[in-house]
C-alpha cells in the first residue's frame, strides 16, 4: 500500500454517556465522559478528515441534552466527575470546542474545512456526522457507507437514538459512497466495520514512520471492548444479525491490528485519545 504523509489526532468535544452504551454487559448506572474524537491525514492527493464531531447547533440543543440525560433531573449530572483534561461543564452531557467545533480542532491543527480533498464519516450518529453541514458549505465530498446513506434515508435512524437527518440531509453535500475495503487516497484504507450501525466504517493509515494506524470510531469505543473483545453495547439496527456483525467488525479489527501491529485508538477513549495526541508537525 502507498503511504500517507503525516496524521493529526483530533479532539472536538466530549459527551457524558452510560457505561452500558460502549460496552456489551456495561453498568447503565455507570456514567462518564468520553471524547468525540477524529483524525486527519496529509496524502500526495491532500487532506482526508475522519469523522466530524457534533455540531454546534446540536452542543446547544435541549432536545439533544434531553436525549443524553434521558430520566435524569436538570441540574449536576451524578456519577464520576471529570479527571482528564478538558473539562467540561457538570450540568452538561456534552461539551464541544467553542464555536464551530470542527473548524476549531482543524484551527488547532492549521487547517480550514476548504483545504480538506475528502472527509470520510464512520456513521451518521450525531456526535460524528455533525459536521457534514460545514463540509458541504466548504465544498468537501463526503465519504459513506453506501449502506449507511441508504438506511438514513429510509428513515429509521432516529433522534431519539441519536441520529439527526439534518446531517444527511445538508444541503449541497458532495456524496461519495463506497461498499468495500476502499483505499480512498493513497496510505489511507476505509474499511467496512458494521454492526453499531449498517454502514460504519473505520480508517487505517499507513505512514512511513510510525507504521499503521487504526482508527475504529464506535466499533471500537473504548480500550475495554479490546481487553473484554466485548463490542459496543449499542447496535442501531437492533437485531441479532446487527451483535453478530459488531463482533465480526471488532474480530477483523483486532486481526488487523495483529497482522499489521498498529496502533488502533479506540475513537470514545479519553486516556487512549490524549496519549496520542499529536506531537508538533503531527505523526509521522
Ligand atoms: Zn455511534
Amino acid at each position: 500500500m502507498a503511504l500517507a504523509e503525516r496524521l493529526f489526532v483530533l479532539q472536538f468535544g466530549a459527551e457524558r454517556v452510560s457505561k452500558a452504551l460502549s460496552l456489551v454487559g456495561g453498568d447503565p448506572d455507570h456514567h462518564y465522559w468520553e471524547p468525540l474524537s477524529g483524525a486527519v491525514v496529509q496524502t500526495s492527493e491532500g487532506w482526508v478528515l475522519f469523522d466530524t464531531g457534533m455540531s454546534r447547533h446540536n452542543h446547544d440543543a435541549a432536545a439533544v441534552e434531553q436525549v443524553y440525560r434521558g430520566n435524569l433531573p436538570p441540574g449536576p449530572l451524578p456519577g464520576p466527575p471529570w479527571h482528564l483534561p478538558p473539562a467540561p461543564p457538570a450540568d452538561r452531557c456534552t461539551w464541544g470546542l467553542p464555536g464551530d467545533p470542527l473548524v476549531g480542532a482543524l484551527a488547532g491543527v492549521g487547517l480550514r474545512p476548504a483545504d480538506l480533498a475528502l472527509a470520510v464519516v464512520s456513521h451518521f450518529h450525531w456526535d460524528h456526522s455533525g459536521g457534514i453541514a460545514t463540509l458541504a458549505e466548504a465544498g468537501v465530498p463526503v465519504l459513506v457507507h453506501a449502506d449507511e446513506l441508504e438506511w438514513a434515508r429510509g428513515g429509521r435512524a432516529e433522534f431519539g437514538a441519536g441520529f439527526d437527518a439534518a446531517d444527511w440531509t445538508a444541503p449541497g453535500t458532495r456524496w461519495q459512497t463506497v461498499d468495500a475495503e476502499t483505499e480512498v487516497a493513497p496510505g489511507v484504507v476505509v474499511l467496512p466495520t458494521p454492526g453499531h450501525t449498517p454502514g460504519h466504517l473505520s480508517l487505517q493509515v499507513e505512514l512511513s514512520g510510525t507504521g499503521t494506524w487504526i482508527f475504529p470510531a464506535d466499533a471500537t469505543d473504548l480500550a475495554q471492548n479490546l481487553l473484554d473483545d466485548v463490542p459496543c453495547g449499542s447496535c442501531a439496527g437492533g437485531t441479532e444479525d446487527d451483535e453478530q456483525q459488531a463482533r465480526e467488525s471488532l474480530a477483523l479489527l483486532l486481526a488487523r491490528t495483529r497482522e499489521t501491529g498498529a496502533r488502533l485508538v479506540p475513537g470514545h477513549d479519553q486516556v487512549a485519545v490524549s496519549a496520542v495526541r499529536h506531537p508538533p508537525g503531527g505523526h509521522r
